[in-house]
């Protein structure tokens, strides 16, 4: 049998039994309504309180600050439309990266399409944005800057306190989707002048389709959904209590593991960097050292085709990603990678491999081994073809 490596935890990381086993009774005893008035709401009432609780420490904000939402995409789309058509009267303009996430880069794209103008901001080689180019772009109708923490493709992590400072110095709401840095980094967002946050469950160990919204004390943004009072009258609708309960002890977990954690990865990383630079012909995208985040890895191999390795890499039980966005068998070029200035052959060789909690040495050597072969077999099946021709 081959050995199977799971290494796509920036995809999505399975749940921890320590967090299924918080979540277990609420979704059985515990499944009383907790907006109802009897006794049998009290246990789910006094879990999502703990469970705000426990978000707000792990990101230094306070629990009146944290909504609930049924995930990442759910929180970034709201971040950005609540923000925009709250502040129409004062100006149309929205300022984000060329880098984000499509749950920013398509709510930015139909807010084009009401009415609003937005500014995409170049990253550099490496996958930074410009800062200089940020705060020339920023203007009295700008009404909000959005610009992710640490970028899921490539993991460069953005100067997100120096953006945060811009920001409130201007007097402009600054959204960062988070999602990738939870867990990894260290995010604080009174230190980092942050007015709005995204992050989503499972992308740290909690369950799939649960995520928050942070909200600073002051920051006024449209309601997202219209009913009940859950989550003070913003996002109404009765509450996933269970995926609330796991995305608390999930943010728990990962914040008390955070620096064991991410020492850890970083030495896995590197030796995976390491390995794979040393086959000809590779490439590593993305910045070194601590600008990029610790279970981060995208490299390119030059001549080869990141799908076929893709299938390949999956028959022998190695689990990653193209570096690029793969839609019914034919691959677009990534635009994170575009707007870093890779050629789209290299894009379209590029691959990316995300480290977690059971990555091992073991398994980084089997796959830095099993490419070598792979790409070697490739190149030479590509060659021959050639030839025939
Ligand atoms: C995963 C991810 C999202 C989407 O989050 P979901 O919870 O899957 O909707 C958004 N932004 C980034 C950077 C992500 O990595």
């Amino acid at each position: 049998m081959n050995k199977e490596v799971y290494i796509d935890y920036a995809a999505t990381t399975y749940l921890k039994k320590e967090v299924l086993d918080e979540m277990l009774p609420y979704l059985t005893e515990h499944f009383g309504n907790p907006s109802s008035a009897h006794s049998m709401s009290r246990e789910g009432k006094k879990a999502i309180f703990d469970s705000k609780v426990k978000v707000a420490k792990a990101i230094n904000a306070s629990r009146e600050e944290i909504f609930f939402t049924s995930g990442g995409s759910e929180a970034d789309n709201w971040a950005i439309k609540g923000a925009a058509f709250k502040l129409r009267d004062k100006g149309n303009h929205i300022i984000t990266s060329k880098i984000e996430h499509h749950a920013i880069s398509n709510t930015c794209k139909y807010l084009e399409e009401q009415g609003f103008k937005v500014t995409y901001i170049p990253v550099d080689e490496e996958g930074i944005i410009k800062l200089d180019a940020l705060e020339k772009a920023m203007n009295s109708k700008t009404i909000i800057v959005s610009v992710m923490f640490a970028n899921n493709e490539v993991g460069s992590i953005q100067p997100i306190k120096q953006i945060g400072e811009l920001c409130r110095k201007k007097g402009i709401i600054f959204h960062t989707d988070a999602i990738q840095a939870v867990g990894q980094v260290e995010v604080d967002v009174k230190d980092m002048n942050i007015d709005l946050l995204s992050l989503s469950a499972h992308k740290f160990y909690g369950p799939k389709g649960i995520g928050v919204l942070y909200i600073r004390k002051g920051i006024n943004i449209h309601n997202l959904i219209h009913g009940g009072s859950q989550e003070r009258a913003k996002r109404s609708g009765t509450e996933n209590v269970a995926g609330i309960v796991g995305l608390g002890k999930a943010i728990e977990l990962a914040v008390d593991n955070l620096k064991d954690e991410s020492e850890r990865l970083i030495n896995l990383r590197d030796r995976l960097i390491k390995g794979l630079l040393k086959i000809k012909g590779s490439k590593l995208n993305g910045p070194l050292g601590n600008k990029r985040l610790p279970g981060n890895v995208n490299v390119s191999f030059k001549g080869v085709n990141g799908e076929a390795l893709l299938i390949a890499l999956d028959r022998k039980g190695i689990y990653a990603s193209a570096g690029s966005a793969c839609t019914a068998g034919s691959i677009e070029p990534s635009h994170v990678l575009q707007s870093m200035g890779i050629s789209d052959e290299m894009n379209k060789s590029s691959i990316r491999f995300s480290l977690g909690a059971k990555t091992n040495e073991c398994d980084i050597d089997y796959l830095i081994e099993t490419i070598e072969k792979i790409v070697d077999d490739i190149r030479n099946i590509t060659l021959e073809e050639r030839l025939i021709k």
